[in-house]
């Protein structure tokens, strides 16, 4: 049933997380149709096992050895971008630079926003202009998602539950309906976006408490510049940036992470939330 399906077994994950940390995937696919996908997730019913989509990893810590899960990437059509009834149907596999440099103007406000549209959908990725966020999903008029069951549905953008940094979309984001206009507000505009790192990392780790407090700010208060464990290192330019400056493992910035919480938490009273997708050696339901 499965035969022309291209599963490949424990595929090293290294390359496709932008920390450059993590083990092999016990299964992988490159998705690149609807159809390829519901028998991708029929594969892992029959095993047993939780399909995970990942985009570019530029938001994912995985661990290290065999992870059980089947990864899939998506691609082919799944990653096309053309016009719908007056809008821009995007395949979820699809980067947002693509986006953006497709529609200039009238999306520069995402420049430099690394991954793909599904990675911005699901973590409601985007920046901040002032005083605001300026959000992916602000652009996304609806979405088709595919649940476990392979049905795929519609979800209109206004009906989503979502804020900074968070979108509740459960399944796999498949297309995304574009409306520039949306934000025309912010046409034209390009933010500035902090010093590019030189070493491996996952943008910021942790969420900003509020618009007034941000998570770097608290970091960089408990003294954690420049801290290092391992082959990780708190960058010395933005501390809510870890940093893989000499092959760092999975423990090495995990160990980091939970370091950071504790003392701010203690120093601060402030629990700071993860951004970044922690997919460890083990099951657990995050
Ligand atoms: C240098 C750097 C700068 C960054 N700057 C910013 C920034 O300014 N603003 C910001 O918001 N983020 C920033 N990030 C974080 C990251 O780029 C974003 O979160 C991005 O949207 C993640 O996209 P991705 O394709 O890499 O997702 P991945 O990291 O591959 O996945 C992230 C999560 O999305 C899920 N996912 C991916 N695709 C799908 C899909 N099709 N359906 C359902 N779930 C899916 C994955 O399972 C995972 O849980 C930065 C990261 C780096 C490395």
């Amino acid at each position: 049933m499965f035969e022309k399906l291209l599963v490949k077994e424990n595929v090293p994950l290294r390359n496709m997380s932008s920390f450059r940390i993590g083990g092999m995937g016990r299964f992988f696919l490159p998705a690149s149709s609807v159809d390829e996908l519901r028998q991708a997730l029929e594969f892992a019913r029959d095993w047993g096992i939780r399909l995970i989509p990942i985009g570019r990893g530029t938001n994912i810590l995985f661990g290290e050895g065999v992870l059980n899960y089947f990864f899939v990437k998506l691609s082919g059509e799944l990653g096309v971008i053309e016009e719908e009834d007056g809008l821009l149907k995007v395949g979820a596999g699809a980067d947002v630079s693509r986006l953006v440099s497709m529609l200039r103007d009238r999306l520069s406000v995402f420049r430099g926003l690394p991954g793909t549209v599904g990675g911005a959908v699901k973590g409601n990725a985007g920046v901040r202009i002032g005083d605001v966020y300026v959000n992916f999903m602000d652009v996304v008029e609806r979405l088709a998602v595919m649940d476990e069951a392979g049905r795929i549905e519609v979800l209109y953008s206004k009906d989503i539950d979502k804020g900074y940094r968070f979108a509740d979309v459960d399944g796999i984001v498949l297309f995304a309906w574009i409306r520039p206009d949306l934000i025309s507000d912010f046409w034209g505009i390009v933010p500035q976006r902090v010093v590019v790192e030189p070493y491996p990392n996952a943008g910021s780790i942790f969420k900003n408490p509020s618009m007034d407090v941000s998570a770097g700010y608290l970091i960089d208060l408990c003294g954690f510049k420049g801290r290092r464990l391992g082959g990780a290192m708190v960058s010395r330019v933005h501390a809510n940036f870890i940093l893989n400056v000499d092959d760092a493992g999975f423990d090495d910035v995990y160990s980091l992470i939970e370091e950071i919480e504790g003392v701010v938490f203690e120093r601060t009273g402030y629990r700071l939330e993860r951004e970044i997708r922690i997919i460890p050696n083990y099951a657990i339901g995050n």
